[in-house]
């Protein structure tokens, strides 16, 4: 029995597949509907902190790139003008709804700093406090480098927000519909997975292991985060973010997606 309806405060991670078209532009359709869906849950009293990735994507989009930059100091200055245009986005459109955006950008030495992570903590209480929705994203410019210093992917980083700001759910919304028991794309037959009670080497097995991708969109990041999370004693869940209606039937505890159930 699910009890999404029951969540309070729940992290909302966004990949830039679900916010950006493939040019790298803003997929203004789905970016409308997704803030005004995010909006009214707002609204409705939930404690909303979103992680939103695109800071990349976006500024190569900008640039009119035709790919995201490999050389770390490009796609470093990329991202500085993609975090830009993202959250003069987000602010511009969650303005129309009359609901407050702040930004939090994290690198791992900061979640690994006892006093600076405390800083992050007390931020996210104040803004949450205030009614605003923080919407965090990892310091590209900053933490992309050789020495592997940053998380690199937003799934991990959305389950350590979801940890850290002690989040009753972490919503992952992806290009794809939850986890499957085979890859959908080349097996027709494959069937939904609509529970994990636990993250089983079966369960990473299907979704293709660590550095290859089964499922589309990185399933095997999204394996991780529900580890950190679920360990963590929260519940994750990994739906389509191509329809933002779906949002209202997940809130009305109706079978969507794929969720990971909390170990404790
Ligand atoms: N932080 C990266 C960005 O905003 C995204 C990382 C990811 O795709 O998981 O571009």
């Amino acid at each position: 029995m699910r009890n999404i309806s029951q969540k309070k405060r729940i992290v909302i991670k966004l990949g830039t597949s679900t916010l950006a078209h493939k040019t790298g532009k803003l997929n203004i359709r789905r970016m409308t509907n997704l803030v005004r869906v995010i909006s009214d849950l707002h609204n409705s009293g939930k404690e909303i902190i979103m992680v939103s990735s695109g800071a990349v994507g976006l500024g190569a989009g900008k640039l009119g790139l035709p790919e995201k930059p490999k050389e770390t100091k490009l796609k470093q200055a990329v991202a500085a003008i993609g975090q830009c245009e993202l959250m003069h986005v987000y602010d511009d459109m969650f303005a129309k709804y009359s609901v407050t955006v702040g930004q939090i950008l994290l690198t791992k030495t900061i979640i690994n700093n006892e006093s600076h992570c405390q800083n992050f903590k007390n931020t996210i209480e104040s803004l949450v406090g205030m009614d605003v929705i923080p919407i965090v994203n990892e310091n590209d410019t900053i933490a992309i480098d050789e020495l592997e210093l940053e998380i690199g992917e937003n799934d991990s980083l959305s389950a350590l927000v979801a940890e850290l700001s002690g989040a009753d759910l972490l919503l992952i919304l992806s290009d794809i519909d939850g986890l499957y028991d085979d890859d959908p794309r080349t097996n027709p037959d494959a069937k939904p997975i609509h529970v994990v009670k636990e993250v089983t080497p079966e369960i990473e097995s299907v979704a293709g292991g660590a550095g290859t991708s089964l499922g589309t969109g990185g399933m095997s990041t999204k394996i991780n985060a529900a580890k950190i999370a679920t360990e963590a004693g929260i519940d994750m869940v990994i739906m389509n973010g191509k329809d933002p209606e779906l949002l209202y039937d997940l809130f009305e505890d109706k079978e969507i997606g794929t969720i990971f159930l909390a170990k404790k």
